[in-house]
């Protein structure tokens, strides 16, 4: 086959290291086409051009990357972002690590090929692809990767956690919607009430909702995880934020005292009682809404406070002259996260004597900023650089409501991860796959002021969770709002309402099913999805 050795042989390798697939037929009818002796020479030149045109639509077949309708479909939320961040974006199909592995491998069997029959072995070992794929994936350690094994829902009881064996479970796309719609009945019926503090104002405290774009656990350098949220009252090691877009996770908090709705339903009206707005305002609460950031890109402002979408209905505060920090991927300035959550503080103290509860959204993390002296270079790179700082910043936020007295809540909750490291289905920085990567986000509280934290140790919640169990927090400590009370006895934290796994956006959903997780394509069809970190 001459140089076409070369491309099978890449194909088995990127195969074996989890890029693509193999479809052993298909690939082996293409090499015989192209053994077969040819004397012509046109017919011959002929086969190289139709050969390099199956080769292509060959190796984009055997690839995970989303088939070219949904590809297009994601064209529209491109044409905002800057033209340097998309060439940043197309620079990132390229792996190389990868291309270099591979360069060293076509190197090393050329050498061989001197002394070899190289079309016989690939023949051989394209046959062989899937036994071979088999035992090396039984020998990965990437495949057992214990964080996984308790966020996916089981079948028998869909609030557990997920404690059945898998062996004999039922992974047909039948039985997998059923699953699917199981699993949203017994969310619909899911909902926090919030007490009213109306009767003593003065006493309740005021809480603020920081809502995190782009930070997942698998974002952060593992050394900087104890450092980072060691200062946390409460973390939740496994909560979900349901989503991978700013977008849909934003309605979701914005409805998070109710369970996990489809996504669909997210853009028409839902329950009066699942507005986290309305709840806020019907206890006494004087409602607030601030962003580091115009909130202008894919509508995000407008969605968060219309009606029937996330109903914070509370006008925009502004950036309250705020510095500038970065340049958006979409061109627009960036509000220093510090800044402006001071300035807001000091304006709430003068103008408010009652309690607040703010929405406050930052994307100082979201890939494609650019810092202020930033020239060039991957943003990637600067991605732990803004994490710290934005940490830094949170902390020192804390530090300036300490100084306040007035007790406060705060909820550091992320919208979504960064997808830093990307995976086998789609490059660094691209979310178009919800995977508990992507949506398992570090979530935490801090209690500012609160009286009976002497000795506190921090509360960590290990089971799979999302927005309800936030909430259910909130409504616990409002309800017994009572200094007489040890505060931990005041939360209740054993009771904390779980939620299995499943992550959902306009096209594509992840749903844990036993200690696996299962991938509906928008086709409808479901595959087991398994994490391959690029
Ligand atoms: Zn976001």
């Amino acid at each position: 086959m001459g140089l076409w050795n070369y491309y099978f042989i890449c194909k088995l390798i990127l195969f074996w290291i989890g890029y693509i697939d193999f479809h052993v037929l298909a690939n082996i009818l293409f090499a015989l086409v192209l053994i077969i002796p040819i004397k012509n020479r046109f017919l011959r030149l002929n086969r190289i051009v139709l050969g390099i045109l199956v080769a292509t639509t060959h190796l984009y077949y055997d690839s995970k990357l989303p088939g070219f309708q949904r590809l297009l479909s994601a064209a529209p939320s491109l044409k905002g972002f800057t033209a340097e961040y998309m060439l940043e974006l197309v620079s990132r199909f390229i792996n190389p690590k990868i291309v270099q592995g591979l360069f060293l491998a076509i190197l090393v069997i050329s050498v061989l090929g001197l002394k070899l029959r190289i079309t016989s072995f690939v023949l051989l070992f394209m046959l062989g692809s899937h036994p071979i794929n088999d035992i090396l994936q039984k020998y990965n350690p990437a495949n057992h990767s214990p964080e996984q094994e308790n966020v996916a829902c089981s079948d028998t009881d869909s609030t557990n956690g997920g404690a059945e064996t898998i062996a004999n479970l039922d992974t047909s796309d039948k039985n997998l919607d059923k699953v699917l719609a199981e699993f949203y009945a017994d969310q619909a019926k899911i909902s926090v009430g919030l007490e009213s503090v109306k009767a003593s104002p003065e006493t309740a405290f005021d809480i603020i909702l920081f809502h995190i774009c782009s930070l997942a656990w698998t974002d952060i350098e593992p050394a900087d995880i104890g450092p980072m949220f060691a200062d946390f009252d409460v973390l939740f090691k496994k909560f979900n934020s349901g989503a991978s877009y700013s977008g849909p996770a934003a309605i979701r908090l914005m409805r998070g005292t109710c369970g996990l709705q489809p996504h669909e339903s997210l853009y028409t009206a839902t329950a009066s009682q699942c507005y986290v707005h309305d709840a806020f305002a019907r206890a006494g609460y004087q409602t607030q809404l601030m962003l580091n950031h115009d909130g202008q890109y894919e509508n995000f402002l407008p969605s968060l406070q219309m009606r029937e979408r996330g109903g914070w209905v509370a006008p925009l505060l502004g950036e309250l002259g705020a510095r500038v920090a970065m340049k958006a991927f979409y061109g627009s300035p960036i509000y220093d996260d510090l800044d402006v959550l001071t300035r807001w503080l000091e304006q709430k103290r003068s103008s408010i004597s009652g309690p607040v509860a703010l929405y406050y959204n930052t994307i100082s993390l979201h890939d494609g900023n650019k810092l202020l002296n930033q020239t060039g270079g991957s943003t990637i790179d600067t991605y732990n650089l803004r994490l710290k700082e934005l940490i830094t910043d949170y902390k020192k936020f804390l530090d300036v409501i300490k100084k306040t007295k007035r007790p406060t809540l705060v909820l550091f909750v992320p919208e979504h991860g960064a997808s830093l490291h990307g995976d086998a289905l789609q490059i660094p920085g691209m979310r178009e796959i919800p995977s508990p990567e992507i949506t398992i986000v570090p979530t935490g509280m801090n209690l500012v002021n609160f009286p009976g934290k002497d000795n506190w140790k921090q509360v960590v919640i290990d089971k799979p969770t999302s927005y309800t169990a936030a909430f259910t927090l909130i409504a616990n400590l409002i309800h017994n709002n009572s200094i007489s009370v040890p505060l931990l006895d005041r939360m209740d934290i054993a009771k904390l309402p779980t939620t299995p796994f499943l992550a959902q956006n306009e096209q594509t959903l992840i749903m844990g099913y036993g200690s696996k997780f299962f991938l509906r394509d928008p086709s409808g069809k479901w595959s087991e999805y398994k994490s391959t970190r690029r």
